[in-house]
């Protein structure tokens, strides 16, 4: 009649804040949580430690995260534009117009790390449904 409501399924948005696998929303999509260790910040290992989910699905597709990408730095600037507007106002006479772009820029690059792994997350989230029961059972690592 109606789809099985266990309660214990996590959460889409949850598990796409936190870089969860998105077939079981449990394994880890990095291999350092710290997204700010640059050496290693968008490592991924091959499939998911939990239930075997691959995650590069094709050769090259995390090259499409950079419209994700694009979209939330708009989308942060936008909203440090507006925050500011209504918070200190904008006006070229006082140059708040220019502080309020400079800490857009600075917010916008400091967070970069954390953008590209959210990204990521989202980009693959798009393709991959949730499957509580999904095994992978043909990888190799
Ligand atoms: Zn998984």
């Amino acid at each position: 009649m109606c789809a099985k409501i266990t309660g214990s399924e996590p959460g889409l948005v949850y598990s796409v804040l936190t870089n969860k696998c998105p077939r079981c929303r449990q394994g880890n999509l990095f291999t350092n949580p710290n997204p700010y260790n640059f050496k290693i910040t968008m490592r991924m290992p091959e499939h998911c430690p939990v239930c075997g989910q691959q995650y590069e699905l094709q050769t090259g597709f995390f090259f499409g995260t950079g419209y994700v990408s694009y979209g939330l730095s708009v989308a942060l600037i936008g909203f440090i534009f507006i925050a500011w507007t209504l918070t200190v106002g904008l006006s070229y006479k006082d140059n708040s117009i220019f502080w309020c772009l400079g800490v857009a820029a600075a917010t916008t690059l400091l967070l970069q790390p954390v953008l590209q792994r959210l990204s990521r997350s989202i980009w693959i989230a798009f393709f991959v449904r949730y499957d509580s029961t999904f095994v992978n059972s043909t990888k190799t690592t």
